[in-house]
């Protein structure tokens, strides 16, 4: 019954989306095994990959099932069942390649199409690490935050910086917590 009086349900979805390149498998592996690989390659031949996640600070009965693509993201289609019944959307971008941020709203779009109204929603600024690179401002990337009604959280998958603030930000934005 933990989480119940919460009102979080014992399982929640969450969905990366964003462009290829930004980060997203990275920020999984960073959030659910606390480490970072450079040399990384989507995996091929699945649809997308799950991992579920027990969350520390929301009672042991929560937990967090982290969807990633298997980079169908390139083609710009993604299942409709890798939306289905999502409760959280985690939109990422590339803070040194400005168009992903551009495109950020473009993966919005795709996901008021296929999966319900009411989510909570992250854009995720990713590779704060790389400052001399940065091509999108802080202050850019909360703006478009504001506009689609988003939370703001700027990360470094390969530092750790601000990644675990994404997932339980969703989690006590879902227990009515926090604002
Ligand atoms: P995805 O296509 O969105 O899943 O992106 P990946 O997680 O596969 O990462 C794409 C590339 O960006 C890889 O070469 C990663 O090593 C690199 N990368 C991911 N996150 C970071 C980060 O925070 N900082 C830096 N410097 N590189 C990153
Ligand atoms: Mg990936």
């Amino acid at each position: 019954l933990e989480g119940a009086g919460l009102g979080l349900p014992p399982r929640i979805k969450v969905v990366l989306l964003g462009d290829s390149g930004v980060g997203k498998s990275c920020l999984a592996l960073r959030y659910t095994r606390g480490w970072f690989d450079a040399g990384s390659k989507a995996t091929v031949g699945a649809a997308f990959s799950c991992v579920t996640v027990a969350l520390p600070h929301s009672g042991p009965s929560a937990k967090i099932d982290l969807w990633d693509t298997a980079g169908q993201e390139r083609y710009q289609s993604l299942a409709p069942l890798y939306y289905r019944g999502a409760h959280a959307s985690v939109i990422v971008y590339d803070v040194t390649q400005r168009e992903t941020l551009a495109k950020a709203a473009w993966w919005l779009d795709e996901l008021r199409r296929y999966a319900g109204q009411h989510m909570v929603l992250v854009l995720v600024g990713n590779k704060t690490d790389l400052a001399d690179q940065r091509q999108a401002t802080e202050e850019e990337g909360r703006a478009l935050a504001d506009s689609i009604g988003a939370h703001y959280v700027e990360t470094s998958a390969a530092t750790g910086s601000h990644v675990a603030e994404v997932f339980e930000g969703i989690v006590a934005q879902m227990a009515g917590g926090l604002p």
